[in-house]
């Protein structure tokens, strides 16, 4: 069966605006997004440029949009594409920008993996830790029989060590969109990857005081989008909440993202109510209540004004128990 297949196309050494180009292939089973696309390169147009290597959803090099979602092309199949859009459209992954028709830099995206410092640090000093084995050089390698219990963070919660780095994520993350400084989904999930590593020796939680700067984990506006479209099944998002439920059990709560879920916490505790104006106090002091004025003004004339004092719930015992219960007491 014949179909279309249009694609974003822009040559800086041309000048001019980008443009979308239409091809006529055959379809046949089986065939991928990413097959389409080398037919095109070979037999039709050979100036149409993409990435691509592994074909087999391993390497994440031929990551791009296919019909405005951002998918890995050799996963996606052509007929079912067509089934839905009826064409199919593809162009180069969103929040970085465009090298070539379908290329992308991501000197941008790379960058924010190496600020998070993917790899182990250190050594684990816990000699005789269950399942640690000290070699020479002293590296710590997990025997078989305990490699299950030790990973369990990783490979039982949202498998990140799965990670091909494959910019889906990041191309659909809106806190991106909104924030081009944001460290994104794919690194922060690898923050956490490496936190949760039992060889790591980041005992004074350096990763988690990096990814607590500006620009950071708090930034992360959990639009979900991530975890939908991650062709490998990994929720970065989960990480993300991970990192925060460590990073205020460590106290590191210098950003005004821990500092807001500290206030909540405590006015909650405390009154069984959200006492607005102390967390807005709390997590932005005052030149971040300056900052909330006009929004504060906005609410007001619409008769959402916060009450200045607050009073107990009438079922505050049960709050109580709740706060024990998950041991947020002191929070
Ligand atoms: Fe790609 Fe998923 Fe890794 Fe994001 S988390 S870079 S979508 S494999």
């Amino acid at each position: 069966m014949e179909f279309k297949i249009k694609a974003y196309r822009y040559n800086p050494d041309e000048g001019g605006k980008p443009y979308y180009k239409e091809y006529a292939l055959e379809d046949y089973p089986g065939m991928t997004v990413l097959n389409a696309l080398i037919k095109v390169k070979s037999d039709i147009d050979g100036t149409l440029s993409f990435r691509r290597s592994c074909r087999s959803a391993i390497c994440g090099s031929c990551a791009m949009k296919i019909n405005g979602i951002s998918k890995l092309a050799c996963k996606t199949q052509v007929s079912a594409e067509i089934e839905k859009f009826g064409m199919i459209l593809v162009e180069p992954l969103a929040n970085m920008p465009v090298i070539r028709d379908l290329i992308t830099d991501q000197e941008e995206f790379f960058d924010k993996i190496k600020d998070i410092n993917p790899y182990l640090l250190g050594q684990r000093e816990d000699e005789g830790h269950n399942g640690f084995h000290s070699l020479k050089e002293g590296e710590k390698i997990i025997q078989p029989l305990y490699f299950k219990a030790e990973f369990q963070n990783l490979t039982g919660n949202n498998d990140t060590p799965n990670c091909i780095l494959c910019e889906c994520c990041y191309s659909e993350c809106e806190g991106v969109v909104g924030n081009k400084k944001y460290l994104g989904p794919a690194a922060l999930a690898k923050l956490y990857r490496y936190s949760e590593d039992p060889r790591d020796n980041d005992r004074n939680g350096a990763r988690l005081v990096s990814g607590s700067k500006p620009d950071g984990m708090w930034d992360c506006v959990h639009c979900q989008s991530c975890q939908e479209f991650c062709p490998k099944g990994i929720s970065p998002v989960k990480s993300i909440v991970k990192l925060h439920e460590r990073t205020i059990k460590n106290s590191i709560t210098f950003s005004s993202g821990a500092k807001h879920v500290v206030s909540i916490a405590k006015s909650i505790g405390e009154t069984g109510r959200l006492d607005e104006i102390k967390v807005a106090l709390d997590s932005g002091g005052i030149a971040g209540l300056i900052n909330d004025l006009p929004m504060a003004f906005g609410a007001g004339l619409k008769g959402k004004i916060p009450p200045l004092r607050l009073k107990l719930i009438k079922d505050m015992d049960d709050i109580r128990l709740a706060y024990k219960e998950l041991d947020l007491e002191e929070k």
